[in-house]
C-alpha cells in the first residue's frame, strides 16, 4: 500500500460514515491525486479556480471537485461548467455570479456560506447576521441556480486547542438555530488535518483534509 493510499485508510476509519471527505489536493501533482483516486476517493478540493481547471481537464470525469478557497467573482465562469461545491460563498454578488454562470450550462450548483469564526486575521466570510440577511432575502431565493445547502468555517490557526473548540461550538450552535427555518441546510464544512477530530466531536459533517493525506505543501 502506497503513502496516500495508507492515509487515506487511517482517515476514513477515524471519520464516521455520515461525514463526507473532501480530498484537499492544492498544490499537489495529478499524480498525487491519481493516487488517492485509485484507492477511492471521488471529491477533491482546490484552492485556486485555474489549478482546479487544469486537473479537472486532464481527470476522470466522475470526480466531484469542491472549489474551498476564497472565490473573486470574475472567475466564476472558468469552473462553471464542472465544479459541484463552492465553500466559501460570502457574498450577494458572488451569488448572483454563481447563479448567472451555471445557468449557462442549465447547471445547479451547490454553495456553502462561509461564516467567520476565527478570532483574528480572515478577511474572508459573514457574520451570522449577514448569512442571515442572505438568506432570507427574496433576491437570494430567486436564484434558480445556486443552492446553498449549507455553511463552512475555518478556525483561527493557533495551538490553543480551548479556541478552537470554542469557535467550533459557536458555528455548531448557529447552525443548529437557522436549521429549523432552511431545511436545504444540511452540511456543516469545518475540520482540516490538525482539527478534524474536534470539528467532528463538535457536529461537522464535512472535513476538508489536505497534508494528513498528501504530506506537507511547499507553498499554497
Ligand atoms: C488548505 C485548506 C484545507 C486543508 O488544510 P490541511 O491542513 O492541509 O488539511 C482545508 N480548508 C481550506 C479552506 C484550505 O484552504
Amino acid at each position: 500500500m502506497n503513502t496516500i493510499e495508507s492515509n487515506l485508510q487511517d482517515i476514513r476509519n477515524s471519520i464516521p460514515e455520515n461525514v463526507t471527505l473532501v480530498a484537499v489536493s492544492k498544490t499537489k501533482p495529478i499524480s498525487d491525486l491519481m493516487q488517492a483516486y485509485e484507492a477511492g476517493q471521488r471529491i477533491f478540493g482546490e484552492n485556486k479556480i485555474q489549478e482546479m481547471a487544469e486537473k479537472w481537464e486532464t481527470m476522470p470525469k466522475d470526480i466531484i471537485w469542491h472549489m474551498i478557497g476564497h472565490v473573486q467573482t470574475n472567475k466564476v465562469k472558468y469552473m462553471a461548467s464542472f465544479v459541484d461545491l463552492i465553500h466559501a460563498v460570502d457574498s450577494y454578488k458572488l451569488l448572483k455570479e454563481i447563479d448567472k454562470q451555471a445557468k449557462k450550462y442549465n447547471r445547479t450548483i451547490n454553495c456553502l456560506l462561509q461564516i467567520k469564526i476565527a478570532k483574528e486575521e480572515s478577511k474572508y466570510g459573514l457574520s451570522e447576521e449577514e448569512a442571515l440577511i442572505l438568506l432570507n432575502s427574496e433576491e437570494v431565493k430567486n436564484l434558480n441556480n445556486v443552492h446553498i445547502q449549507g455553511i463552512m468555517g475555518m478556525a483561527t490557526f493557533t495551538d490553543d486547542q480551548q479556541q478552537i473548540n470554542t469557535e467550533f461550538k459557536r458555528i455548531k450552535a448557529f447552525f443548529d438555530r437557522i436549521r429549523p427555518q432552511y431545511p436545504d441546510l444540511k452540511t456543516l464544512s469545518i475540520g482540516m488535518s490538525g482539527d478534524y477530530r474536534e470539528a467532528i466531536v463538535h457536529g461537522s459533517t464535512m472535513v476538508r483534509i489536505g497534508s494528513s493525506i498528501f504530506g506537507a505543501r511547499n507553498y499554497g
